[in-house]
This record gives C-alpha cells, sequence and structure tokens, in this order.
C-alpha cells in the first residue's frame, strides 16, 4: 500500500531515495546548475528530520559502463553542502553492505551511478554490431535475470523506499520501478513526485475551465501522441513554432522553405478534423516574423503564415498571431504550456516565446493555474525570471510530455499499485 511521506515514521529507519541528480558537469567535473539536487532536498530533509538514515540513488548521463567521467563522487560536496551534513559515498552501489550497515539516523550515504550496471536499465550492453537476432534475445533475456538480483540487492539495503525523481518515472528500470515491489507496505513519492503528479491531475484530470493548451517546438512527429491525447481533453489548442507549418501545409498553405514534415499531414489533418468535431478551438499562427535564413543575422519580414515566399522560412511568431493568442490565454482559468513558439535560441526569434512566458505569468496573476512542461519552454520562462510566477514548473522533460499523451508513467504506476 503506498504511503505518504509526511505521515511516515522514518524514526530508527534507512530509507532508500531514487533521486534525480542526473546534473551538468563542466569539463572540471564542476556541477553548472544544481536545480535537480535542490529540488530534492525538501524530501532528504524530511526523512533525516524524522530520524531515517537516508540511501541515496541516482544515475548520471548515460555511461556505457563503470567511468570517472560520470562518477557520481563529484556531486557528493555538493550534495553535502544543500543538505548540511556530511554524506559518506559507495563507490559501487552493489557492494555498499558494510556502509549501509553502519548507517545510524540522521547519516547519509549516497550510492554510486546506477547505470555503471547495465541492470539498471535493463538493456544488454556490448552487443557486437553484427549479432544475431539470437545473440541479442539471449543478451536481453541474461541482463533481465541479472537485474532481479542487482534489484533484490538494492532493495535489501532499506527499510522503506521513496521516488522522488519525476525525470525517469516514465522509464521502468531498476531503481525508479521495479524496486517498489519490495515495499509492498513501505513504499511511496518524495515531495517533488508529489508535486508533479497533482500538477498533471490539475491540468489532465482536474481542470478548471477553459482549458488551453500552447503546444510548440519543432516537429510534430515527437508531439503527435500529446496532440491526440490533449485535442480530446482541453476547449483552446495553441500550435506554434515549427511544428505548425505542417498544419498549414496540410490545408494548402505556401509555408516556403519553413520547417515540416510532409508525412505526417495526414495525422495534421485529423488533429484539425477532431478538433472541429469536439468544439475545440484550434489556433493555428495568422501571422509570421519569416528569415531568409536561418541565422540570427539573416534578413526577416512578417507574412502570412499560409503566404511565405519561396527562400524565406517562418522563424517565430508575428504579432497578430500572439495577440490572438493572448485573448486565448487571458480568457482561460488553466494552461498548459510545452514547447517554444520559435527558434528561441536566436535573440531576433525570441520575442514570441518570451511574449507567451509573460502571458503565462500574467494569466496566473489573474488566477489561472499554469503548468509549464518541456526542456525548452522551461528554459524560457526561467530567462524570463517568471519561473515562480507561474503556478508550475515541472522538472522532467520526456516523462512530463509522456503524462501528457496521458501514459500511466511506471515510476508512478510503481508507487500506486
Ligand atoms: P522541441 O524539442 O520539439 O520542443 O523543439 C524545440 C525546438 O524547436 C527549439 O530548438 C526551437 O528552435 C525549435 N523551433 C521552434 N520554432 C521553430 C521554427 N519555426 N523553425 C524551426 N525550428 C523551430
Amino acid at each position: 500500500m503506498q504511503q505518504f511521506i509526511d505521515k511516515y515514521d522514518f524514526a530508527g529507519k534507512k530509507a532508500i531515495v531514487r533521486v534525480d541528480f542526473n546534473v551538468p558537469l563542466n569539463e572540471n567535473f564542476e556541477i553548472t546548475d544544481d536545480t535537480r539536487i535542490r529540488a530534492a532536498v525538501p524530501t532528504l530533509k524530511k526523512v533525516l528530520e524524522k530520524g531515517g538514515a537516508l540511501i541515496i540513488m541516482s544515475h548520471l548521463g548515460r555511461p556505457k559502463g563503470v567511468s570517472d567521467k560520470f562518477s557520481l563522487k563529484h556531486i557528493v560536496g555538493r550534495v553535502s553542502e544543500r543538505l548540511g551534513v556530511p554524506v559518506q559515498f559507495a563507490e559501487d552501489c552493489m557492494k555498499a553492505e558494510s556502509q549501509v550497515a553502519a548507517l545510524k539516523p540522521g547519516e547519509v550515504l549516497l550510492l554510486e551511478n546506477l547505470r555503471f550496471y547495465a541492470e539498471e536499465e535493463g538493456k544488454p550492453r556490448g552487443l557486437a554490431e553484427d549479432a544475431t537476432d539470437e545473440q541479442k534475445d539471449a543478451a536481453k533475456k541474461a541482463v533481465k535475470a541479472s537485474q532481479k538480483e542487482f534489484v533484490k540487492k538494492l532493495a535489501s539495503y532499506a527499510d522503506c523506499y521513496i521516488n522522488d525523481a519525476f525525470g525517469t518515472a516514465h522509464r521502468a528500470h531498476a531503481s525508479t520501478a521495479l524496486i517498489a515491489a519490495y515495499f509492498p507496505d513501505d513504499k511511496m513519492f518524495g515531495y517533488l513526485m508529489e508535486g508533479e503528479i497533482k500538477a498533471i491531475d490539475n491540468v489532465l484530470h482536474k481542470a478548471q475551465r477553459p482549458l488551453t493548451a500552447i503546444i510548440g517546438g519543432s516537429k510534430v512527429s515527437s508531439k503527435l501522441a500529446v496532440l491526440k491525447n490533449l485535442v480530446g481533453k482541453v476547449d483552446n489548442l495553441i500550435i506554434g513554432g515549427g511544428m505548425g507549418y505542417t498544419f498549414i501545409k496540410a490545408q494548402g498553405g505556401h509555408i516556403g522553405d519553413s520547417l515540416h514534415e510532409d508525412e505526417l499531414m495526414p495525422d495534421a489533418l485529423a488533429i484539425i478534423e477532431e478538433a472541429r468535431r469536439k468544439g475545440v478551438k484550434l489556433a493555428l499562427s495568422v501571422e509570421t516574423l519569416a528569415a531568409n535564413e536561418f541565422s540570427n543575422d539573416a534578413d526577416t519580414k512578417l507574412v502570412s503564415p499560409y503566404e511565405i515566399p519561396e527562400g524565406w522560412e517562418g522563424m517565430d511568431a508575428g504579432p497578430a498571431s500572439l495577440a490572438a493568442w493572448e485573448e486565448i490565454i487571458m480568457n482561460s482559468k488553466t494552461v498548459l504550456w510545452n514547447g517554444p513558439v520559435g527558434v528561441f535560441e536566436m535573440e531576433k526569434f525570441a520575442g514570441g516565446t518570451l511574449k507567451i512566458a509573460e502571458l503565462l505569468a500574467e494569466a496566473t496573476k489573474k488566477g489561472a493555474y499554469t503548468l509549464v512542461g518541456g526542456g525548452d519552454s522551461v528554459a524560457a520562462v526561467t530567462r524570463m525570471g517568471y519561473a515562480d510566477k507561474v503556478s508550475y514548473v515541472s522538472t522532467g522533460g520526456g516523462a512530463m510530455l509522456e503524462a501528457i499523451e496521458g501514459k500511466n508513467l511506471p515510476g508512478i504506476a510503481a508507487i500506486r499499485e
């Protein structure tokens, strides 16, 4: 049965906590952004305050085996600083028994990168390029078999399990999902996970109406499932960014050299039709800031996205698009935003995305519930200094996207079931 961190009695217990300490490091192995460490602190401190001991586990990067570059030893100092207590380090997550046994209430042990073992992800490694299907199958079976021992060993370290790694909640890995089975009555979400789950719920299941989703980014293909799920749920669907041009071309528009995916035009038309059938207002761009090359030094002009000249490409939302979207956003009670509405990495084409960030902050002030999810939109609100002026900024790009697709995330299901 699922427990709750605020009610659970941690006194004298050892808690194994899956966090997402996958932080960016520079060439000197210094942390360049410790947001993810800070995000886990409330949960970790709670366990310590309530008299528990902590065994912290995480992955870092995508190592193919043991690798100094991806060692979590580089972050021990910062974790200790953020928690305000010393942090011990287990150099091998499978050989931490004696350190775990010696752990007293209030003490903290950080395990080495779980992904030094293929068993964490349960995917075979080191297969020859020309491996046959039988060899691949055998390797898969072997890693799945040894994964059971891996999970069992991690579970043996602790009395209870907390998952606070939303960033990997969409993966059915050893530490994010499988381990929960060893703690049928002692498993729970950390505060970060609780917050993310509540935010998703507020938008997908308990939304105050009107509910508006703003979906931008480069490709329809990467967000097709998101669009399909949302079109059945929202009142307004704003589609901006590069992906909008596939919708416009599918309707017979001339999009010049704008980014688009011809093979997704039937899907775009199906979404337009579904929106019409459901009475959902689909708001595509009505004015585009076009450029004569994909560069911040390009010449620009404002054009209709349906009449972009050859040699020009749509790079950002124009003022008329932003004005139309503003009206929708300001009249919404719930707003979900994922993906930039222009090539916001280039200053000349960042205006639309920054305006959306500003509008979300304004809508929040007016009482709307606003959720920003996905790396680039999160970067935009942060850059504008609006991160604390919207209702919730999600920490998990891929996980948030899969949640918006309507998928049951393995990391969430493992605790609830
Ligand atoms: P995504 O990862 O799918 O959310 O896409 C984010 C990327 O979409 C960013 O790198 C943007 O530069 C890019 N993008 C947004 N609008 C456009 C556009 N009109 N043309 C090309 N790329 C775009």
